[in-house]
């Protein structure tokens, strides 16, 4: 079974970092968007709480992003 993120196409974390090299990076897209932890993603709470989406830069975590 393949699970996506129901955000996936319209997140823009994902379509800044989506193709990243960066391990960290390709961990969390791989449990947030891709997987299991996808209902606890931050930046998915955040959309919804508020209406609009969050910095591109917040990853799935909450925490911002450093590369
Ligand atoms: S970062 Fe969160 S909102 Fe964006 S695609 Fe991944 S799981 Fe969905």
């Amino acid at each position: 079974m393949s699970l996506e993120c129901e955000l996936l196409e319209r997140c823009s974390f994902f379509k800044k970092y989506g193709d990243t090299k960066d391990l960290a990076c390709k961990g969390f897209i791989k449990q947030y968007c891709r997987g299991e932890k996808m209902s606890q993603c931050k930046r998915k709470e955040y959309s919804y709480k508020h209406g609009q989406s969050p910095s591109e830069d917040m990853m799935p975590t909450g925490h911002e992003i450093s590369l």
